[in-house]
């Protein structure tokens, strides 16, 4: 048995399909023999057709035609003198390895279609740097499956999965997923639990002694991977699952209920999403709204900056569904973990300290003002509020809301409709923020606290690294102070505070969260129904006395067995 971090619960039993990671960073090297070297690359060409053929065979089967189609238009551009034929002449013109002459050919490439005006042209990189990667790892002798070959259900055994690896993670076929590095809020996790697939992250190098084909249980409940069970573990947790199927089906009654205690406290629990079709799965599991809405996903998807009416599109579709439902959608996040490969920053030594979010939206104002345009056009379709994220003081906050201003004062001028009083807010996830959060709440119209985030800046623990994962702690008392400090200084100023972080969705921590008076519980949206059913369950006056009790503990083991103790 491997032990990791339960990033995702539930349980999954399958074969494992061990992806390996590609080595981008390729080397020039001088050949002294190019006719050798261009033989090395038509036999990569052909292996990658025959990979191809198979590929679009399964595809059109297991998941029909439309889908097999990317993979068609990769076959082609093998046969395109305008891709492989640019290889060759790099090759017998600069004499240099085929590895050096694909990927140089395919960014060139890729940089012409993406500054082409035309959307459908520019989605054309994307199908260059894939196809390029594929070429790539055939000439390095890597035969392992990519991410978007998977044809047949298995559990993703991996170093690491990027946002993007997992945004493209289609449901029917990975069950689940095992990670070497990353913890319960690398954003990997995040997408687990949005698509409502089991994971287990952080395992470490013993990870290594999984085998292709293995027969794995994945426990993401207690964070363990069970390599080629016995068959009495086999059954056990067959029947684990069938209970959790059972219980699963008792929260339906939830769905349609409000989300009120046992003495009538009022509060909202609605969800995080990163993409619109996560808006859908958020109502199906009953979320009064959406608590934040990820945009840079919409960012990683593509192989260009978005433009302002693909933007718009996107969250007017997003707002549309939820029906004038509140719907935070918090700016560009990118930066740390979330890396976007046509917007290099460069090398940071420390990148979630670094260059991110409000910081570089600040500094390019360009990307920042085309998001803004976008948002207040969409806004007179629903009920938005737009967040800034990682606002660390209130020069920050005043900055971006003359940015906002600025924005609205050209659609004025363009006479192009928008909600003039949409309503800002911000996350709480910096510790200076979390302390002023009685200066900022002044100028703002609500707060969503940030635990991810805020938890790692306020106890120095990176969220990503698995050596110091023990320190990553929802129960830190802390945190807890800061969190009790920043909700009380929102309502002193009658301002609205959620939790946006991972922490809104945590079963434990629900009831001391209602005694601290939060208003609004975002999540994943596989949470939420028994998110709803601990607070129909709990009683107000119950939880503020859960409060005293916990502020007046010391240590976050102590405060963990208490609230264990006393969950529903
Ligand atoms: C957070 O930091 O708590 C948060 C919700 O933002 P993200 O996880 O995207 O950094
Ligand atoms: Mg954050």
């Amino acid at each position: 048995m491997l032990k990791g971090v339960s990033a995702s619960t539930g349980i999954a039993i399958g074969k494992a399909l061990i992806l390996k990671e590609l080595n981008y960073n390729i080397q020039k090297n001088n050949v002294e023999n190019a006719e050798k070297e261009k033989e090395k690359l038509n036999l990569a060409i052909d292996r990658a057709k025959e990979q191809l053929e198979k590929t679009i065979k399964s595809t059109k089967e297991k998941l029909g035609e439309e889908k097999s189609k990317i993979f068609e238009a990769h076959l082609l551009m093998l046969d395109d003198p305008e891709f492989t034929g640019a290889i060759i002449s790099k090759i017998e013109g600069d004499k240099i390895n085929s590895e050096y002459a694909v990927k140089t050919t395919s960014d060139e490439l890729a940089m012409i279609f993406e500054s082409l005006d035309d959307a459908y042209m520019r989605e054309r990189a994307a199908d260059i740097r894939d196809i390029s990667k594929r070429l790539i790892k055939i000439l390095n002798g890597d035969e392992s499956l990519s991410i978007e070959d998977i044809d047949q259900q298995c559990i993703i055994i991996a170093n690491d999965l990027t946002p993007s690896d997992t945004a493209q993670i289609n449901k029917d076929l990975v069950l689940g997923f095992g990670t070497q590095i990353g913890g319960v809020t690398s954003h990997s996790a995040i997408i687990a639990r949005s698509i409502g697939i089991p994971a287990v992250l952080g395992v470490g190098e013993d990870i290594k002694t999984i085998k292709e084909n293995d027969i794995l249980i994945l426990d993401g409940d207690n964070g363990n991977i069970i390599v080629n069970p016995a068959e009495d573990v086999l059954i056990q947790y067959r029947e684990k699952m069938q209970e959790q199927r059972k219980f699963r089906e008792t929260l339906l009654k939830f769905k349609e209920q409000e989300s009120i205690t046992l003495d009538n406290k009022k509060v909202e629990v609605v969800s995080n999403i990163g993409s619109i079709d996560d808006a859908e799965n958020a109502l199906k599991n009953g979320a009064e709204g959406i608590g934040l809405f990820r945009t840079e996903f919409l960012y990683m998807s593509k192989d260009n900056l978005p433009t302002e009416q693909e933007q718009f599109q996107a969250y007017k579709e997003v707002l549309e569904k939820l029906n004038n439902k509140p719907v935070i959608i918090r700016t560009l996040d990118i930066g740390g973990d979330k890396k976007l490969t046509y917007l290099p920053i460069g090398e940071e030594l420390n990148p979630f300290l670094g260059y991110r979010a409000i910081r570089l939206c600040l500094d390019r104002k360009d990307i920042f003002k085309t998001q803004l345009r976008a948002l207040l056009r969409a806004s007179v379709y629903g009920n938005l509020k737009i967040m800034f994220p990682m606002i660390s003081n209130i020069q920050e906050l005043r900055e971006a809301k003359e940015v906002l201003e600025e924005c609205k004062a050209e659609l004025r001028k363009e006479k192009i409709e928008f909600k003039n009083d949409v309503q800002v807010g911000i996350m709480i996830e910096i510790p200076s923020a979390a302390v002023s959060s009685d200066i900022l709440a002044k100028e703002v119209d609500f707060f969503s606290i940030g635990t991810n985030d805020l938890i790692q800046y306020t106890i120095a623990v990176d969220r990503m690294n698995e050596r110091v994962s023990y320190l990553y702690d929802f129960f830190n008392p802390a945190v807890l102070k800061l969190i009790k400090m920043v909700i009380e200084n929102g309502h002193k100023e009658g301002k609205y505070v959620g939790m946006c972080g991972e922490m809104a969705g945590n079963k434990y921590l629900i009831p001391l969260l209602l005694g601290m008076g939060l208003d609004e519980f975002s999540m994943s949206a596989s949470s939420i129904l028994n998110a709803r059913r601990i607070i129909s369950e709990s009683n107000y006056k119950e939880c503020i006395k859960i409060v005293d009790k916990v502020m007046a503990l010391s240590t976050s083991t102590e405060i963990k067995e208490y609230l264990m103790s006393i969950s529903k």
